[in-house]
């Protein structure tokens, strides 16, 4: 038993810290360091990380190499901030960034660098989009989840978000994602039908937006065929592609971007996460350079890139992109992990239990939200953290990181495992 019920630790948060915090109520111990894969909280208790940050620390928390680089940054005086000035450690990274990741994959898109949030680089996508277009509406998908700031919370499909705007979150139009209408239904093909009819009430937007595989929206992937469809539709309407690539980038389907299994051309690629490798705040929008048409300026912000970042997200890219070895382990390492969760599922057949998802990018759909939150209480009661998502938050989305050594992950799925049979 890992909760901590020793007196007041949460005390501090119930009373100062706002109602909005949600991960704190989620896992109620004080969490105090971090190495790898695992936490450990104020009492000593360790636990096993399949929550990462939610996508953020995909090479793990507290990489030595990056935190080295970063203290040798600090050491030395290294601009931490420089608003969107050119600074040394910005073109080590989006030179770096465009030898290991860009070149090789010959794209040939210009970095930018918005707020570091997600939301703010969506937000700044769709803004360039509309701009780009001379249109204002952008197609979103079912269960789509973008970030929670105005623009992007318009193309988020969750109604827990939407209520709370406070103003009609408008701008986007919702159409069905890959298997929303059953597996046997191309939804692709009703959105070619609605875009070729010129009556069909639904405008030629500036932008598709969408996930490969939808985090927040309950680990659905959607198939190679669906997306280049998708992608077709884009092309021939005009209309910009954007893949969000917050959650599934970086490497967690197992190459650096999720679209590449689907040979897509995306016009815009949104990042954000684990692009600084150690959990500093960084966003990035790469845009076709035909696309860019901003004025200086116009897209503005004091938070534009973030150095320190830069140079651990250099340090991350040097140690794990420059060869294949990272994507190989995500792919086998993704392959255990779901076969494992198929034999958890099975063990909970008559639940309806069921796997989903690419690369390390899993979840085990529960039915049911009461059930998968027994299952994640009891995981974190036994040392796991894994987090749930899903229109009813009863998918238990597993995110651990992609360096996670094969004992560590194993206990976890042992962990997740004897939850599942003393839960269902
Ligand atoms: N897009 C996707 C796919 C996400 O998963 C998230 C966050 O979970 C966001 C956008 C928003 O990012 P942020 O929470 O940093 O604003």
């Amino acid at each position: 038993m890992h909760q901590d019920n020793s007196s007041n630790s949460l005390f501090a948060f119930e009373k100062l810290e706002s109602n909005v915090r949600s991960y704190s109520r989620s896992f109620p111990v004080v969490f105090r360091k971090a190495a790898g894969a695992i936490l450990e909280d104020e009492n000593g208790f360790e636990f096993i990380d399949f929550l990462s940050g939610a996508g953020v620390l995909n090479y793990g928390h507290n990489d030595p190499d990056f935190l080295n680089d970063a203290m040798k940054y600090l050491k030395s005086n290294g601009i931490i901030h420089g608003l969107d000035m050119a600074t040394t450690a910005k073109r080590e990274f989006m030179e770096c960034f465009d030898a290991t990741i860009l070149e090789p994959r010959g794209l040939t898109h210009k970095f930018q660098f918005p707020g570091p949030t997600g939301a703010n680089a969506v937000e700044a996508a769709l803004k360039l989009a509309r701009k780009v277009t001379g249109r204002h509406s952008i197609i979103s998908f079912t269960n789509g989840f973008h970030g929670v700031s105005l623009g992007a919370l318009a193309a988020t499909g969750s109604r827990y978000y939407r209520d709370a705007a406070g103003l009609p979150a408008s701008g986007a139009v919702f159409m069905p994602y890959d298997g929303y209408l059953g597996a046997d239904n191309d939804t692709s093909e009703y959105l070619d039908k609605v875009l070729a009819d010129a009556s069909s009430g639904v405008d030629i937007p500036a932008a598709i937006i969408l996930e490969t595989v939808q985090g927040e929206g309950g680990i659905k992937p959607a198939s190679k065929d669906w997306l280049q469809s998708t992608e077709r539709l884009c092309r021939k309407n005009g209309i910009l592609l954007i893949v969000d690539d917050i959650q599934a980038g970086c490497g967690r389907t197992g190459n650096f971007f999720s679209f590449e299994f689907a040979d897509l051309s995306p016009d815009i690629i949104v990042l954000s996460k684990s692009l600084s490798g150690c959990g500093l705040p960084l966003s990035l929008l790469l845009l076709k350079p035909e696309l860019d048409v901003w004025r200086p300026g116009e897209h503005n912000g004091t938070f534009r890139g973030n150095n320190l970042a830069f140079v651990t997200g250099t340090a991350a890219l040097r140690k794990y992109w420059t060869n294949e070895k990272l994507s190989e382990g995500v792919a086998e390492t993704g392959n255990i992990m779901s076969d494992r969760l198929r034999q958890v599922a099975q063990s909970g057949r008559d639940q309806g239990l069921l796997v989903r998802g690419r690369g390390m990018m899993l979840g085990l759909d529960c039915n049911t939200g009461k059930l998968a939150e027994r299952i994640v209480r009891k995981a974190f009661e036994d040392g796991l953290v894994v987090e749930r998502c899903g229109a009813e938050d009863q998918v238990i989305k597993l995110l651990p990181p992609l360096t996670i050594d094969g004992q560590t992950l194993q206990r976890g799925l042992d962990i997740l495992d004897s939850s599942v049979r003393a839960s269902a």
